[in-house]
């Protein structure tokens, strides 16, 4: 499997949105959603990096399925424990592909009442989008490749991986 980023470039990158993130946020106490699982790890460094009074929340989704994949439609698997009324919200995903999983997301979410709604991503493959999704912080755009390590799997594996790789690549 080929590097695609290593632990430092991903850590180096993710202070600098943590440092963009605050300047933004000064003064308020951002509410982070995080979306299981493969979003975990970005979601605990970009905390880390981030020097404001935060709260963290996780919510999982799963998609139903390739023969519904098209239709963007997720099942919450695990909803949040806090409600959103009136809170900055920001939600932390780890890839943002053709974009129907955070669309659906950001649906569900934004009914909840949120005083605003961002978008954090540690990637985004923008030639895959099918649907126009704002993404408000990303780490890194990729070309399409399937990538795995630093909380994102295959078949559940390789998620503790530290860099990012491409998933079947010599
Ligand atoms: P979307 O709905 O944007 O097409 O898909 C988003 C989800 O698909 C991500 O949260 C992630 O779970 C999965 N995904 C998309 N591209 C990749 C990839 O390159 N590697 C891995 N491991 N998962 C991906």
């Amino acid at each position: 499997m080929k590097v695609l980023l290593t632990h430092d470039a991903i850590q180096a990158r993710i202070h600098e949105m943590g440092r963009e993130i605050a300047r933004d946020y000064a003064g308020r106490d951002p509410h982070l959603v995080g979306v299981l699982k493969g979003a975990c790890t970005f979601m605990t460094d970009l905390a880390q990096a981030v020097d404001l009074p935060l709260t963290l929340d996780y919510i999982a989704v799963s998609s139903y399925g390739a023969a519904t994949k098209s239709s963007g439609e997720v099942k919450l698997v695990k909803d949040l424990d806090q409600g959103l009324e009136g809170r900055d919200l920001l939600v932390v995903e780890d890839i943002v592909d053709t974009g129907l999983t955070l669309n659906y997301l950001l649906n569900v979410l934004k009914a909840r009442g949120p005083r605003t709604l961002k978008v954090a991503a540690l990637l985004s493959k923008p030639s895959r989008r099918l649907v126009e999704v704002r993404v408000d912080y990303i780490g890194f755009s990729i070309e399409d490749h399937f990538v795995v390590g630093y909380g994102l799997d295959y078949n559940e594996k390789y998620r503790n991986l530290k860099d990012i790789v491409i998933y079947g690549a010599d």
